[in-house]
């Protein structure tokens, strides 16, 4: 892993690396913090401590924080919420009204049922990763949501606003840094191998709508994306992904 995938910023926005152990393998997401007080997104369940390490490293401890904003439900984005609450309980937690409903245990994750809707579908040798799978997500502790995201909804620092990128999941939310022309992807996008990419079909409920989202990310033209798969992708975002969304179109007709 190169020293640039260690850190990154772009603007008032500090992206920080949060390495997980994956089979035999190591990986990084990478949440967002905007201006040293917004977050986006806060990572699995126990990593409450690296994301404080983490922050702190860009200067930017979670002492400060005033608001975290949550892309989806997945574990790998909100496992850690509880414990930031308890951590930080003057922090202001945002979610789309489908997720909140999810994060607080009002309502099964998505996730959880898509993966039961595979399993009996899957080969044996898969079954035992599944199980365990739906395990780590039915452990995900409920954590409250204080306000529900609406498109264009105004977050605070440094021109942040609500993007609403439904797809991956059915209330899945991007943020855009107007002033910077950052776009926090949260999954509707991914970087894989350095190159921009769409959302993965694998975890992406509903594909046609992620284009549509994908669209709607490209018209802004945004200068830089940061994708909590991947991280930082400077660039011509528009231009990458009128590329992607030319093949993806072709490959469907
Ligand atoms: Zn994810």
């Amino acid at each position: 892993m190169s020293e640039m995938m260690n850190s990154g910023r772009f603007g008032a926005t500090a992206a920080l690396a949060l390495r997980y152990r994956d089979g035999d393998g190591e990986r990084t997401v990478w949440p967002a913090l905007i201006g040293g007080e917004l977050l986006v997104d806060c990572g699995y369940p126990g990593q409450l401590d690296a994301l404080g390490r983490a922050a702190a490293a860009a200067g930017a401890p979670l002492s400060g924080l005033r608001a975290a904003v949550l892309t989806h439900h997945d574990y790998d984005h909100v496992g850690a919420l509880a414990a930031l609450r308890r951590a930080y309980p003057s922090v202001r937690v945002y979610a789309s009204e489908d997720d909140a409903a999810r994060v607080e245990g009002r309502a099964k994750s998505r996730r959880l049922e898509q993966a039961e809707a595979l399993e009996p579908n899957l080969p044996p040798e898969m079954k035992a990763w599944s199980r365990g799978f739906m395990a780590r997500l039915a452990a995900v502790e409920p954590a409250r949501v204080d306000e529900p995201l609406v498109d264009g909804l105004r977050l605070g620092p440094a021109g942040a606003r609500a993007l609403a990128t439904p797809g991956h999941m059915p209330g899945h939310f991007s943020v855009y840094v107007e002033d910077d022309g950052l776009l926090i992807a949260g999954d509707a996008l991914v970087v894989e191998e350095g190159l921009l990419a769409l959302a993965n079909p694998r975890f992406t409920l509903d594909m046609p709508r992620a284009l549509e989202s994908t669209s709607r990310i490209a018209a802004l033209r945004p200068k830089a994306a940061l994708c909590y798969h991947g991280g930082l992708w400077v660039g011509d975002v528009a231009d990458a992904l009128g590329t992607l969304l030319r093949r993806a179109g072709e490959a469907a007709s």
